[in-house]
């Protein structure tokens, strides 16, 4: 009789086939990678300290230095997906009793709150209902919003929601502002223009959050005066997830160098990874031993991007974009950003629609039409689905697609309160 030493039997799901269905991924990320990505990340594995590697890793530079559109010498990618550059943006930056003012508008503000309150930071956040975006003003003083966090009784319109006192830099002298750029949760596009040179009037340093929407809507690192700039690999450059690229000004490198203390991260510490990204002179060393094929992957998401262009990358999302917001006001649907420069070219946002349930919408895309669309996310669930077009899937074919769908959508799903 046999006899095991096992306790644990061979589990009978991996005795199958791997199974991937074909869907066209028209959520907020990831969108779908196209074959010479995908190809690129099926190469066989080299050494990550091999000259090959290292020439791939210097060409994701120049490709993300192109992307953000800087001169920086401290950009790299990350190991990881974009969490992990907004941990490691925070934390090289960010030391226990460092004042922190963070934008939060969505999701994303609240978690990079999150990030800096674990850092020991005293955050402060500047708030605006899902949807809105910050002005100058909103920022730079005291300044006054409906914040949508807490709601009293009812009174008409938005006069609902309680009125809030907010103070920016000129009060709180923080040494970081976090804001997102392309905030995903929300489908909202943050202008940037003057905000850098704000920032650095009042001694602090800008790092802004471009996951959802570089390569999708124009940022220009430099002569915007960004401090850190991250975004990730899965979003317009349609690679897998898994490598983020980052970027530091002079000014942020200085104010690393100045810490008291380590970065409490060895995984994230700038100054190794800057050593292992040949940014810093040194002869690289060993750091760990990095995701080689998302390496080989993103290279050729950035040299797709590189071959196209930005201001053509940036047109074709805008214009696209502009269609689906057609289309979807033609089906009767209302654009949760209501002011059009204000709309994230990469994320469309639209209301539920009153009378249906935003889940049964998007299973049914799903089941019905193997497309992916999203619900909201933090402060949008419940209010918006989400529809993403990013990179290779930003073409008018994939807006008549999920037009199309989502007329089926409409008409089949059940209009649960009626
Ligand atoms: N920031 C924004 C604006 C995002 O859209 C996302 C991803 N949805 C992230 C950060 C986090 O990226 P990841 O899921 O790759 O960790």
């Amino acid at each position: 009789m046999a006899t095991s030493l096992l306790h644990v039997p061979p589990p009978q799901s991996l005795l199958q086939p791997l199974a991937v269905p074909e869907r066209l991924l028209l959520g907020p990320g990831p969108s779908n990678v196209p074959p010479r990505i995908l190809a690129a990340g099926g190469q066989q594995l080299l050494g990550h300290m091999h000259p090959e590697v290292l020439q791939v890793m210097d060409e994701i530079k120049v490709g993300i230095q192109y992307a953000f559109q800087t001169q920086n010498r401290l950009t790299l990618a990350i190991s990881g997906t974009g969490h992990c550059a907004m941990e490691a943006a925070l934390l090289n930056l960010v030391e226990r009793g460092d004042t922190a003012l963070v934008a939060v508008n969505g999701l994303w503000g609240q978690r990079a709150a999150d990030i800096a309150r674990r850092l020991g930071a005293n955050v402060h956040e500047l708030v605006k209902p899902p949807g809105e975006y910050f002005a100058l003003w909103d920022i730079e003083e005291v300044s006054a919003s409906r914040s949508a966090g807490q709601r009293v009784q009812a009174s008409p319109g938005d006069c609902h929601l309680p009125l809030c006192f907010m103070q920016g830099l000129a009060q709180h002298k923080p040494s970081v502002l976090f804001i997102t750029h392309g905030e995903s949760s929300t489908g909202v596009l943050q202008p940037l223009e003057g905000l850098g040179e704000l920032c650095h009037r009042h001694g602090c340093l800008l790092l802004v959050d471009a996951v959802a929407s570089l390569g999708g809507a124009p940022i220009f690192m430099d002569q915007q005066e960004i401090d850190v700039l991250y975004s990730g690999s899965q979003k317009v450059l349609n690679a897998p997830p898994g490598s983020a690229p980052i970027s530091f000004s002079e000014r942020a490198r200085e104010k690393m160098l100045r810490r008291k203390m380590k970065p409490p991260s060895f995984y994230l510490d700038m100054g190794w990874l800057a050593n292992y990204w040949g940014c810093d002179g040194e002869p690289r060393r060993y750091h760990h031993t990095a995701p080689i094929n998302s390496f080989f992957s993103l290279r050729e998401g950035l040299a797709m991007l590189v071959e196209l262009g930005l201001e053509s990358s940036w047109e074709r999302h805008r214009a696209n974009c502009t269609q689906l917001c057609q289309g979807l006001r033609d089906l009767g649907l209302e654009l949760f950003v209501k002011e059009e420069k204000a709309r994230l070219p990469t994320i469309t946002t639209v209301r539920v629609p009153e009378g249906y349930d935003w889940k049964e919408i998007t299973a049914f895309l799903m089941d019905n039409h193997a497309i992916e669309i999203a619900g909201g996310l933090g402060p949008s669930v419940g209010k918006v689905l989400r529809i993403g077009l990013m990179g290779c899937n930003s073409t008018s074919d994939n807006v008549d697609r999920v037009l199309h769908a989502l007329r089926d959508a409409l008409g089949c799903c059940r209009r649960s309160r009626l």
